[in-house]
């Protein structure tokens, strides 16, 4: 297979990302690219790692852990998708970032596994900004007692926000969905509660991730923009 692609696909996207971040406001600041490889074989996920790419990012903890047993061990894995309670045993300690903390049951099972280990788990909270039904995350009025329950959470840190925009063929329509995250992010901020950083913002996909970073995202997850076209038929 000529898997050039993957190459041109990177190079673009992060010339793409580059020229957002010169339109964003703070535009001195960094934006991580996460390669979305979610039902993409490892040989394809090597030859972007060849290309220099080092965080990918995955939605399921089976389909995390057996790619990080096939691939190079300095790739840094961000998991993205919803994660089960009775995942997070398999999972703990084996991520950099889980993006996608979308409950109080969640929260808890991931501190009392992270304390069971000895380690302390960095997370962002999974905002639901459009209240989208078919969607994850909290509602935006429910943070405040979250973050508040989380200072006191000694082996969870968390660095800032997630979401998931709505699927739109205009990326603009959701410029306010990321606005709104950056402004409760910054709300958040400004009262300094312990154990809560608000630096992380992971927003933006293929479809809008220039929107997000013009927004004040610093993390975008780009699947199909990197990889192609996913076909759920051949996930394992
Ligand atoms: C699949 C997925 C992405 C990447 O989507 P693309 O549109 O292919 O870039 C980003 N974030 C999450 C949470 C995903 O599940």
């Amino acid at each position: 297979m000529d898997d050039q692609f993957v190459k041109e696909n990177l190079e673009q996207t992060k010339q793409l990302v580059a020229r957002a971040v010169m339109r964003a406001e703070e535009h001195n600041k960094e934006v991580t690219l996460i390669a979305v490889s979610k039902t993409k074989p490892s040989d394809l996920i090597l030859e972007a790692y060849q290309y220099g790419q080092r965080d990918f990012g995955e939605n399921r903890v089976q389909e995390l852990l057996k790619k990080q047993q096939e691939l190079p061990k300095d790739i840094r894995w961000h998991l993205i998708g919803h994660l089960q309670t009775n995942k997070v045993r398999q999972v703990i300690g084996k991520t950099t970032l889980i993006h996608s903390v979308d409950s109080l049951r969640l929260i808890e099972a991931l501190q009392a596994e992270s304390e069971r280990c000895g380690i302390v788990t960095d997370i962002l909270l999974e905002v639901n900004a459009a209240r989208e039904a078919s969607k994850f995350g909290f509602f935006p009025e429910e943070l405040s007692d979250i973050v508040q329950l989380l200072s006191k959470t000694r082996n969870l840190r968390v660095c800032g926000l997630m979401t998931v925009a709505p699927f739109t063929e205009n990326s603009e329509d959701n410029r306010k969905y990321f606005r709104q995250i950056r402004q409760i992010a910054v709300d958040i901020s400004a009262k300094n509660i312990d154990n809560i950083s608000m630096d992380t913002l992971s927003m933006g996909m293929t479809g809008d991730f220039e929107v997000a970073i013009e927004e004040g995202a610093t993390m975008v997850r780009v699947g199909t923009g990197i990889f192609g076209e996913r076909d759920y038929r051949l996930e394992q």
